[in-house]
């Protein structure tokens, strides 16, 4: 009776998995979406915690109670998960969101590593459950140590690629090694826990060897892929306990991760078999390529810019990470129907790597209630250019920077760009002339259509709004 109220507990968590993420895919809807899909994991955990009635081998239930020590174990990291997870995202700023899903990203792939080095032992012989322990604990340290260089990339620590000479063919090949490892385990299953965490070291050194070449540009990628590695990594796992809720939670982790994966690698024009076989960031190191700028650049005054936006036709606005360190998300929105008020028809171009996670933009400017009928993506926005009287790029560097056409030995190079160089007047607002995230110098800033409109983007664009208001 109870196995069957814990089966109808995880239908409700397998559909309301598939509701949430189906919400989650429009900026309107995700926040609920998320909520129903935590909803239906607390409803499989419970369920599991209270329904789950042990069987014998012969599949009749046992009479067996769970020790009120192990549910006190269970309730109490629980609720020092939930009190960690929830205060380190309520804290959390946007701009360092992506780093946050790496670390939680890591947190699965270990949990999923765990389960591989306890349940080994209690499987020895059973090649149909080594299967599934193996390749979950392979995978979930791949998933884990990748997860914390990726984080320790985002957060600054380790901004530089560090590359091993023929790193690629070592990767590759150390990789190849984990394989004949774990196969070689799953075949003989030696009773040894030295032999197993030798093989749980090399995965998790792997992870390492895997993330540590690649640049900073190409670190969205990574996440996700890593992503999806530790949806397969759950999904091993409800394969090894019969669980439907860890079946189904790990494919739908896994298959969005790769269905971003590619659609990633297709925004950055990067081959998918780029990625898994270690060929990132092929190009020159991001210090000396695309360092070809060279020139003089010309500023412009609030004052000026004002009146250039209030004539204009059409005014097309490029979001960047810098719009959303600066938090200027409002002040922009102030701009746009101040400029609309006067008859000027404003987009934002929204390019799909802008920021530091997929949808950045679209999740920051829907904070200050842009219309999302204002926000075009890259493909339709670019034919535009042409007929736009100014383009202001508000804290975006990578995203509109010509090495990625021009220079073959740009980190970038073959990187989709938004073509703001096809405007009439291209304005620049940042505070200096530092590069982006991927390290290097923009030709665009000195192109003679440019002008710079240097500051922190809300204060000068604050500026700006006042100027207009005054004309
Ligand atoms: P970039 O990081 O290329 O450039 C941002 C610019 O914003 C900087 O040049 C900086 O210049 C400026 N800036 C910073 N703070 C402020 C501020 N307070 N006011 C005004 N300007 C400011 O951003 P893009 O959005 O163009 O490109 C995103 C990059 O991040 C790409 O390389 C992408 O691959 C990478 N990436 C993307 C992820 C994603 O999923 N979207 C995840 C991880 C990386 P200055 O210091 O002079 O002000």
């Amino acid at each position: 009776m109870k196995n069957h109220l814990l089966e109808i507990c995880y239908l409700i968590g397998s559909v309301t998995f598939i509701l949430g993420l189906k919400m989650m895919g429009n900026a309107k809807t995700a926040r609920k979406g998320n909520l129903i899909g935590a909803v239906g994991m607390t409803i499989a955990i419970l369920g599991t915690i209270f329904l789950f009635e042990r069987k014998d081998e012969m599949g009749v239930v046992m009479d067996y109670q769970v020790p009120g020590l192990i549910y006190g174990l269970i309730f109490g990291a629980i609720a020092l998960g939930t009190i960690i997870g929830w205060m380190t995202a309520k804290r959390v700023q946007m701009t360092k969101m992506p780093e946050l899903v790496s670390m939680f990203n890591g947190m699965g792939g270990a949990c999923a590593a765990l389960i591989g080095l306890m349940e080994y032992h209690h499987n020895l012989g059973h090649i149909n459950a080594l299967i599934p322990i193996i390749a979950g604990l392979i995978i979930g340290s791949v998933s884990f140590s990748g997860s914390i260089i990726a984080f320790l990339k985002l957060n600054g620590t380790l901004n530089k690629p560090i590359r091993l000479p023929a790193y690629n063919i070592f990767n590759n090949a150390f990789m190849l090694g984990v394989l004949v490892l774990g196969a070689w385990i799953i075949y003989t299953s030696p009773d040894s826990t030295a032999i197993l965490y030798s093989l749980f070291g090399a995965a998790i050194v792997y992870g390492v060897l895997f993330a540590i070449p690649i640049g900073g540009a190409d670190m969205p990628v990574v996440i996700s892929l890593l992503n999806s590695f530790t949806g397969l990594a759950a999904a091993f796992g409800g394969f090894l306990y019969d669980n439907k809720i860890m079946l189904t939670g790990g494919i739908l982790v896994g298959s969005a991760g790769t269905l971003l994966t590619l659609a990633m690698c297709k925004a950055m024009n990067r081959p998918l078999s780029n990625v898994i076989f270690g060929a990132f960031g092929g190009g020159a190191a991001a210090d000396d390529a695309g360092a070809s700028a060279k020139g003089s650049t010309k500023d412009i005054t609030a004052n000026d810019l004002a009146v250039l936006m209030n004539y204009s036709k059409k005014v097309v606005i490029v979001p960047g990470y810098g719009l959303a360190v600066a938090q200027a998300q409002h002040i922009i929105h102030e701009l746009e129907m101040l400029l609309e008020e006067r008859g000027v028809e404003v987009k934002y171009a929204i390019h799909p790597v802008a920021g530091r996670m997929p949808g950045h933009m679209n999740v920051l400017l829907a904070e200050s209630n842009v219309d999302y009928g204002k926000l075009v993506e890259m493909d339709e926005i670019n034919p535009e250019f042409e007929q736009t009287d100014v383009v202001l790029i508000v804290g975006a560097n990578d995203v509109v920077n010509p090495a990625a056409k021009t220079n073959p030995s740009s980190p970038i190079y073959g990187m989709p760009i938004l073509e703001v160089d096809k405007a009439k007047n291209i304005i620049v607002n940042k505070r200096s002339m530092n590069a982006g995230y991927a390290g290097i110098e923009n030709d665009l800033f000195y192109d003679p259509k440019t002008s710079m409109f240097f500051g922190d983007a809300k204060k000068a664009l604050t500026e700006l709004v006042a100027e207009i208001k005054t004309l």
